[in-house]
């Protein structure tokens, strides 16, 4: 007998609910396991971005710490359906099917084909919710219906028992793998040049530091930009590298203060709240899940997107934060929060162009939480910023980034300017300029447009479409 071990996002082997059952399942009926990933063009047409240079950096190195206890994978590249049945035939034996579940999206419908044709052959087919500490449809109101406000999500998350991690032995892993001689590679897994490393050790010891040295005061200085004020375990999370339940059970088991690990909890809180509402709105990619603003007139304007997505709008946290975004990858939540909110209320930008570049750029991307989160800054979602609430760059700026640090390492141009300046340098005049090393003609951009103009328009287009309820 075999079995076949899809991975898709989980890629480590420690609380990996799927593999845990696969080996118990290989152990109990004599089956030896086979590993698969697949790549599915649906993820990566055209240019491999960013996002998907991380994704595949990391799971390349997974497969390479595989290899070393003997552990080898099947590729297979194309329609997740033909891939698998392909597999099927060429593995008469295989019996049964692991893997951790999709609950929205593209990756939800393409389980159900792959489980379809799987049932075709007689396979049987075992899958989890791993991915969440609870998913979706395991907080639910008492009526049974989903919530849509985060306390009251947040209330009832807190109280409800939640799967502890589970421990794999590593000599049953290697005693039910099955060994064929396969040393298959793909041309698209291949090592990237990332500063982020991958991989369940590094997302161990990324969590320990986390924990010893932030975590503590991670309450009150998770809101400054600076380097090491939050976990920075995001795309960890995405490739899976660390179970979302395993840090949660970690950070709760510390002895620090309650302040820091609740404000770090209740983070891992919104993930499962925003996954949970896509599944219960699964077109909130495209279509606002505040039904009330699907009329907003945003403003098509190429020209002012590409000031945003290139990082020259005129205002340094936003160009700074956008710089980052494009050079690394990652940019800490305030500052998706702010760009975010510069793009739909400053340059009265479609938020599904924002959450459309996030989703290139972003190592950590994750469908649910990105769309969640644009349409929380663009007011659009449910229980978001109030319209009205416009952040101002400038205050942000001064309040995120005292004492101009981030701003400089991101844009050079501005490197020699004195703090007075950091936060408006169109304040400076042609001798500041001249003097800080910016003068006309190459110096940073004036900003594109006013704020608080804009603030009175955005106002304006959010009430016309209210008035059109
Ligand atoms: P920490 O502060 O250390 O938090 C720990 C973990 O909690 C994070 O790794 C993440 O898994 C979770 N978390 C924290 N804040 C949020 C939040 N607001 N919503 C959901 N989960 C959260 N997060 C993504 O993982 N992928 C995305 O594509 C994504 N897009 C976003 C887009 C916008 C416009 C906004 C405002 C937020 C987005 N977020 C996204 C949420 C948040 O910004 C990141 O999770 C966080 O910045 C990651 O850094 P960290 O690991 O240091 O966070």
């Amino acid at each position: 007998k075999q079995a076949i071990v899809w991975f898709r996002r989980d890629f480590r082997l420690q609380d990996n609910l799927a593999l845990f059952h696969a080996v118990e399942f290989a152990r109990k009926q004599d089956a030896k396991l086979i590993f698969v990933f697949q790549i599915d063009p649906y993820f990566n047409r055209g240019k491999i971005e960013l996002g998907n240079q991380y994704f595949f950096q990391a799971v390349h190195a997974f497969m390479k710490g595989c290899r070393s206890l003997g552990i080898s994978f099947i590729i297979k590249k194309g329609d997740p359906v033909s891939s698998f049945q392909e597999l099927f035939d060429d593995y008469p034996d295989i019996t049964a099917m692991f893997l951790n579940e999709d609950r929205i999206g593209y990756g939800l419908q393409r389980d159900e084909k792959v489980k379809e044709a799987a049932e075709k052959y007689g396979i049987s087919w075992y899958s989890y919710q791993d991915a969440h500490i609870l998913g979706p449809g395991e907080v639910l109101k008492g009526s049974g219906t989903y919530y849509e406000i985060f306390s009251p999500y947040y209330r009832r998350w807190e109280t409800l028992p939640k799967q502890p991690p589970v421990k794999l032995d590593l000599s049953l892993l290697k005693e039910s793998a099955a060994t064929y001689d396969l040393h298959q590679q793909d041309p698209i897994l291949k090592v990237y040049h990332s500063e982020w490393r991958t991989g369940e050790k590094a997302a161990w010891e990324q969590m320990k530091n986390f924990t010893d040295k932030i975590l503590y005061s991670y309450h009150d200085t998770r809101n400054k930009v600076h380097n090491e004020s939050t976990s920075k375990l995001s795309p960890f999370i995405k490739t899976g590298a660390i179970s979302a339940r395993t840090l949660y059970f970690y950070v709760r088991g510390t002895e620090l203060n309650q302040d820091g690990k609740n404000a770090f909890l209740k983070e891992l809180a919104w993930r499962d709240f925003f996954q949970s509402i896509f599944a219960r709105y699964p077109e909130s990619r495209i279509k606002p899940v505040n039904s009330k603003y699907n009329a907003v007139p945003w403003r098509e304007n190429r020209e002012y997107l590409k000031l945003w997505q290139e990082g020259r709008t005129g205002y340094p946290l936003i160009d700074a934060a956008m710089r980052q975004l494009n050079q690394e990858g990652w940019i800490h939540n305030r500052l998706r929060m702010i760009t975010a909110s510069f793009l739909t209320k400053n340059f009265l930008i479609d938020w599904r162009h924002g959450e459309h570049y996030f989703s290139k750029k972003l190592i950590d991307y994750d469908l649910a939480s990105n769309a969640g989160g644009w349409q929380w800054a663009a007011s659009v979602g449910t229980d978001a910023v109030p319209y009205y609430r416009i952040f101002n760059p400038v205050t942000q700026s001064k309040q995120l980034d005292p004492d101009g640090s981030y701003i400089k390492t991101y844009i050079p141009e501005l490197r020699n300017v004195p703090i007075t300046y950091i936060h408006e340098p169109w304040k400076m005049d042609e001798g500041d300029r001249e003097a800080y090393g910016c003068p006309s003609g190459r110096e940073y951009p004036k900003p594109a447009v006013n704020h608080h103009e804009q603030r009175k328009l955005a106002i304006e287009m959010f009430q016309t479409a209210e008035g059109e309820n």
